[in-house]
């Protein structure tokens, strides 16, 4: 479908006023080239009472939000996308609480699980590669260890980032959490974020020796980079922008096993910081939320592995 999204709270209030109303834009969503039966790929489908949808040949009935991340979801709809809205209308993201606050929730879990689950709506399914000029570097979340300086470290998360030149400014960026910096994570990393063929910048660390299938430049700092120009100041502005709005919305408390979550928050924020309306990341966020799996609570709560994908 065209696309087609509120511009202001008060039309949002005004167009989802009602559970029917938010299925609707749903399965415009989710079926944008049309009704196709989950069962026997039927192309039409009538809509029963009961927001579900008949399949004219095989009788299934459909509901639009089964297989989504609605799914089995004890909210309304209508509570959803208000959530959703206010989480992308708002430039740096809100926090469980600030949901709950403004929505009105019964209790901080229910919002925190919300937002957890609209963070795995942010990755576009099979989104595509960085290209083009390529800067790659890694950094540290975690308070405890401000101070600590150098590459060692126990309790410091690893997160490797990814930002595409755009002139002399910042394109898109990937970011990911990583085990270590060994050569099979940050190579991995790149060929996950990266595209093949392109130029790939990255510090002097040893790791990123041997790194096929790009045009590699290494930037060997020895003591002070020469010249005001810092080296990479791309990912370095990446670095400190995550890290201020870890520690600003989410005030730091972020631990590290949810840490990949907000990365992806994070990303998609950024990705879409020069989008001329808001609307659009709404619309974005709804129909990515329809494409993604449904994340039960218990895997809300779960670690998921560290650079596992
Ligand atoms: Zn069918």
């Amino acid at each position: 479908m065209a696309e087609d999204y509120p511009r202001t709270l008060m039309e949002l209030e005004r167009r989802f006023r009602d559970e029917q109303a938010c299925r609707e834009y749903l399965f415009r969503l989710r079926w944008s080239e049309g009704f196709g039966c989950p069962r026997c790929g039927g192309r039409t489908a009538w809509p029963t009472g009961r927001g579900l949808w008949l399949c004219s040949k095989c009788r299934h009935q459909s509901s639009v939000t089964a297989g989504t991340i609605f799914q089995d979801s004890h909210l309304p709809l209508t509570t959803w996308f208000r959530a959703m809205w206010h989480v992308t209308s708002q430039k740096n993201g809100v926090s469980a609480l600030g949901v709950q606050r403004v929505l009105g929730l019964g209790g901080y879990k229910t919002a925190w699980a919300l937002l957890h689950k609209l963070r795995r709506a942010m990755v576009r399914p099979g989104r595509d590669r960085l290209r083009g000029n390529v800067e790659v570097d890694e950094t540290y979340w975690g308070g405890e260890e401000e101070g600590v300086k150098g590459r060692l470290t126990q309790n410091k998360a690893l997160i490797a980032i990814a930002a595409q030149e755009d002139g002399r400014g910042i394109g898109r960026i990937r970011l990911r959490r990583i085990p270590d910096f060994s050569r099979a994570s940050l190579h991995g990393f790149i060929g996950e974020a990266v595209e093949a063929g392109s130029v790939v910048r990255t510090d002097g660390l040893n790791s990123y020796l041997g790194l096929v299938g790009y045009t590699h430049e290494r930037r060997v700092l020895r003591g002070q980079p020469d010249g005001d120009e810092p080296s990479m100041p791309r990912v370095h502005r990446v670095a400190s922008l995550l890290k201020r709005w870890l520690l600003g919305t989410h005030q730091g408390a972020v631990g590290h096993k949810h840490l990949d979550y907000y990365l992806d928050e994070f990303t998609f924020r950024f990705n879409r910081r020069k989008s001329a309306s808001r609307g659009k990341l709404f619309y974005r966020l709804a129909q990515q939320a329809v494409q993604v799996k449904p994340a039960p609570f218990d895997s809300l709560i779960r670690p998921p592995s560290v650079g596992g994908g």
